[in-house]
């Protein structure tokens, strides 16, 4: 054959699907893979079965049904006082994924640069290389986890087009500061940057953390396309409904490489999530006190177990630096083996979210644990690391 087998194998098996396929191996408690282990709301699966069977089942409009889009909006609105036009300016996609997937392919050319704070998210250096281009990685460092506004202001290079910004942070629970996002702004402004957040997990959120999202900082809604899912929000990561606010002009692109890679999300699915967008504000109240509950009950957790972790801000994850239970020379990746093989409780090593992650294994001895569960699962977990 002609053509190149290898050519996506540096990216092999997401680290996801691995450490999964290690818990369900070992009959580990799962929590490494992101997904709550509980349903979201009954009215939201009613809602999309009650469409499935009155003939919601043939393709949507490729934007996005426009009802969800007018409710996206207007909750958008609501949270962040941005006007967005249902028409012309909110898109729903196949989850955040997608959305992040079609904005590299809109937007990037062979060899452009695209910042991010290292650890970042596995899809984005994917996205990337698929239009050729790269991320270029600007550390957090432990254990506050916060950017050195001089490395970031050094990693500008003539080939740098855009900043990816996730806020709430995967995988260390950071939840970006005003004063923070501020230095972005300058720095997308002085570049003239186009910005990419991926919010996905800005309704899981700690007081005192408070979620500001990008755009609406001066002069950033014109040169932001603001990603986010119902995949957290509403506890149902497999049905993939995300979504993006992009001013028309960012929004044209997007749609059009939408529509070549699934030319619109799934029918039931999105009717589904107009319900969802319905649900009062005790809602969001509701799954923020469970959340914080959860993540608490982890804490305490991980602690007895002789992990050290900082509470996270935001997300459903805690960062747990292992270096007590290291065995000599022990990186992230073999631990977390060890951890779920031995221990039955599984983990995700972060390493794998680097630039470099020969070198970050050498420096630092992290595993990231979801909080995503109930709390049978965390109960489970402990009594499982009594044996560590
Ligand atoms: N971004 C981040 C930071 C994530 O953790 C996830 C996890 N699911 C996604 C994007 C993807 O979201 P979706 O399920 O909507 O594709
Ligand atoms: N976002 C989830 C996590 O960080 C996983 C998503 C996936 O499995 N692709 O764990």
């Amino acid at each position: 054959m002609r053509v190149r087998l290898d050519k996506w194998d540096r990216f092999g098996t997401s680290i996801f699907t691995i450490m999964t396929q290690k818990a369900l191996a070992a009959g580990a408690v799962n929590l490494a893979q992101g997904f709550p282990d509980f349903d979201g709301p009954e009215v939201v699966k009613d809602a999309a079965i009650h469409a499935m069977k009155n003939g919601m089942n043939q393709y949507a409009p490729a934007p996005g049904l426009p009802a969800l889009r007018e409710l996206l909006a207007k909750r958008q609105k609501e949270r962040t006082g941005l006007s967005f036009r249902a028409e012309d300016e909110v898109t729903v996609f196949s989850g955040a994924t997608e959305a992040i997937y079609c904005a590299f392919q809109a937007f990037f050319d062979p060899n452009d640069e695209i910042l991010a704070f290292e650890p970042y998210y596995d899809s984005y250096p994917a996205a990337a290389f698929a239009a050729g281009a790269k991320i270029v990685g600007v550390p957090l460092a432990p254990p506050a986890f916060a950017f050195d506004p001089a490395r970031l202001a050094a990693a500008v290079t003539p080939r740098t087009k855009a900043l990816i910004l996730n806020t709430p942070h995967n995988p260390t629970g950071r939840v970006f500061t005003r004063a923070e996002l501020e230095i972005v702004r300058e720095l997308a402004l002085k570049h003239d940057l186009l910005v990419i957040t991926d919010e996905v997990y800005e309704e899981l959120v700690f007081t005192p953390a408070e979620h500001v999202s990008l755009a609406t900082l001066p002069g950033m809604a014109e040169r932001t396309v603001t990603i986010s899912s119902t995949s957290k929000t509403f506890s149902f990561t497999g049905w993939k409904v995300g979504y993006a606010f992009a001013p028309a002009a960012l929004t044209k692109p997007l749609r059009a490489i939408h529509q070549f890679t699934v030319f619109c999300s799934a029918t039931p699915l999105q009717a589904g999530m107009i319900e969802a967008l319905k649900l009062p504000p005790s809602y969001y109240v509701e799954l923020r006190s469970d959340y914080r509950a959860k993540r608490d009950s982890l804490i305490t957790i991980l602690s007895e177990a002789g992990f050290r972790c900082r509470a996270p801000e935001g997300t459903y994850f805690v960062l747990a630096d292992f270096s007590e239970h290291a065995k000599a020379q022990e990186t992230d990746v073999e631990f977390a083996s060890r951890l779920t093989a031995d221990v039955k409780v599984a983990a995700i090593p972060i390493s794998v979210f680097y630039d470099d992650p020969d070198r970050i294994r050498r420096e630092q001895q992290y595993v990231r644990f979801a909080f995503c569960k109930g709390q049978a699962t965390l109960d489970a977990a402990a009594k499982n690391f009594k044996s560590l």
